[in-house]
């Protein structure tokens, strides 16, 4: 599972992304590549950990918000001038989404 969502918080989510950053807050050594958590190379002290974006799935009339920083400088301000559409959701949103419906359609499923 990719997701968690925050409790009383309905339409605000956590959705892990492909990098680790590393815990230690002087050091936040980021890693693209996908790898195991471990210690960080860089700083010794710190563990790399997967970098988790939050999506607001209410803003933007369902399009979505997410705080990475593709969303922030490139599609928030096109959304902002009133542009639509997919293409406007980064990948933590897609991913999302897609984790979303899959989820009510087991859901679905079960309930039949
Ligand atoms: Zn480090
Ligand atoms: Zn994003």
């Amino acid at each position: 599972m990719i997701i968690a969502s925050i409790p009383g918080e309905r339409f605000t989510f956590h959705v892990k992304g492909d990098s680790l950053r590393c815990s230690n807050p002087m050091c936040s050594h980021e890693v693209k590549r996908r790898m195991f958590e471990t210690e960080c190379p860089k700083c010794g002290e710190g563990i790399l950990e997967p970098v988790s974006y939050e999506v607001q799935l209410d803003a933007f009339d369902g399009n979505g918000e997410c705080d990475c920083d593709h969303f922030q400088m490139h599609l928030k301000p096109l959304l902002n001038q009133g542009h639509k559409g997919t293409t406007l959701r980064c990948k933590h949103i897609s991913r999302l989404v897609d984790e979303i419906i899959r989820e009510w359609v087991r859901n679905a499923k079960n309930e039949a």
